[in-house]
């Protein structure tokens, strides 16, 4: 009884301390507003706000085959886009894991794997029977969806700021991106045309809009966070030397991860958190992405496990070192404990035993599945003010919207998308069941190629 109890009381305290009243969301969401304006009105803010030279909306009539080739925090793909028109779309898709070496690797050598990773698709896919048929001399136009953040002047170059989730590539930082890929390109002698480089959550904005016209922001939840949506040129007023149009819409790539990096002002940070912050390969940084995505709630879960074997709470008497490696709790385990179906909890037995050879009792087992919910919940609600401050600056709540969402931890998370959409609830009221989030995949960068071709695309 004496364990159960204290077990009990850990819990009590975790319940504070992962968990956001809704008039904390809606704290969080006003200065959140404010951060986003205030990096559209001045240059290098930790907030970027980054203009992407992608301007106004898709027909959804675009159409041709394109290829994408799109950097992710944890997986590199690449995929043939057939565009149908009519909001219609066929994708031919292969996956390739990124390790954790590579991410730490030369610069240009990632790169190069970025392009061998390419060839071997082009070769893969090519021939008889293959889906793609070349004419000698033919070359298929190419996207780079590079997900981190990049100072850009045109649609095809792209600076890269600074590392984000986890990579650390020297050689990279204060680079132009697209010529270095470029390099790696020349080197495998591929086929292709680099014609974009972009940001998933661009791609995934402009791709949810082809599908759904009621889309007006879009977010990814996976390795990182982060936010991109359209905005009027006219309220971007540090390019307005740039003398573009005022009347145009432009989408701007948030970097909303960095949401309150430095100054921890505004986030609510457990004593887990800031462990994780201070033991990252970027202390400081990225301090909302580092409370929400894939790569650090796994992390979380297991720093309170660990603290808790300590306090001689957990796993009595059992050899617990499986569980004590740095990242050895990956966030889809987070996913599998919350939707164990059996009241017994079979799932939760399972993989504590296989992956850390522990035996559980069934208290332990509610209690961990308890502290998941209160970790996965917090990271949605945090989400939800995000989308929150984009909504209200943009007055999207009278009319409502869709949200375009991609990324592991939206996809497969269960119930992610319903407590985003509670989240909302407990920041605006009622009204706020106007906006709506759906899954939409990110590689249509593509149509921004299509549309560049129809002239579309400003290059300054
Ligand atoms: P990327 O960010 O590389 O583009 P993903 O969207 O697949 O790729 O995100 C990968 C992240 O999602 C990893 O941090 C991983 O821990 C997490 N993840 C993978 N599977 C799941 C799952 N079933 N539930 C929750 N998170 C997951």
């Amino acid at each position: 009884h004496a364990t159960k109890r204290t077990m009990t009381d850990h819990l009590r305290r975790l319940e504070t301390l992962f968990t956001l009243t809704p008039q904390r969301m809606r704290m969080i969401t006003q200065s959140f507003r404010e951060t986003l304006e205030n990096g559209l009105e001045k240059v290098d803010q930790v907030v970027p706000m980054i203009p992407t030279f992608v301007f106004g909306w898709p027909s959804g009539q675009e159409q041709g085959d394109y290829l994408a080739i799109d950097l992710g925090g944890t997986n590199l793909r690449v995929c043939l886009v057939h565009l149908q028109g009519k909001g219609k779309f066929e994708v031919t898709q292969s996956k390739y894991r990124l390790s954790e070496e590579q991410k730490q690797d030369e610069g240009q050598k990632l790169f190069d794997f970025c392009a061998e990773s390419l060839k071997t698709f082009i070769d893969s896919n090519s021939g008889e029977d293959g889906i793609l048929h070349l004419e000698p001399g033919e070359k298929l136009p190419l996207g780079f969806t590079f997900s981190y953040p990049c100072k850009q002047n045109s649609i095809d170059h792209g600076i890269l700021i600074r590392w984000t989730k986890g990579f650390g590539a020297p050689n990279t930082e204060g680079e132009n991106v697209a010529e270095m890929f470029q390099k790696s390109l020349d080197k495998f002698e591929l086929p292709v045309t680099l014609t974009a480089l972009i940001n998933d959550t661009t791609g995934t904005l402009i791709a949810s809009h082809y599908v759904n016209p009621h889309t007006r922001i879009a977010c990814i939840f996976g390795t990182g966070c982060n936010a991109a949506y359209m905005e009027h040129v006219k309220d971007i007023p540090k390019i307005k030397d740039l003398g573009i149009d005022g009347g145009m819409d432009m989408v701007i790539n948030c970097e909303w991860g960095a949401f309150d990096s430095f100054e921890h002002e505004h986030l609510p940070r457990s004593k887990y958190d800031i462990s994780i912050d201070e033991s990252s390969n970027k202390p400081g940084e990225q301090a909302f992405e580092k409370l929400i995505s894939g790569r650090y709630l796994g992390e979380i879960l297991r720093l309170v496990i660990c603290e808790l074997i300590d306090d001689g709470i957990l796993f009595l008497g059992q050899n617990t070192y499986k569980v004590e490696v740095t990242n050895a709790l990956d966030t889809a385990l987070l996913s599998l404990m919350e939707s164990d179906p059996t009241e017994e909890l079979l799932m939760i037995i399972g993989i504590f035993s296989h992956f850390f050879a522990l035996e559980t009792t069934l208290a332990e087992r509610q209690f961990l599945r308890a502290i998941a919910r209160l970790i996965g919940r917090r990271a949605a609600r945090l989400s939800a003010c995000g989308i929150g401050a984009i909504v209200g600056k943009m007055g999207y709540l009278e009319n409502g919207c869709a949200v375009g969402c991609d990324g592991s931890l939206y996809n497969k998370y269960p119930g992610f998308a319903g407590r985003i959409q509670e989240g909302l609830v407990d920041i605006f009221g009622e009204k706020a069941r106007n906006i709506y989030t759906h899954h939409c995949r990110r590689w249509i960068w593509p149509m921004t190629k299509a549309r560049k071709d129809a002239g579309i695309h400003a290059h300054l």
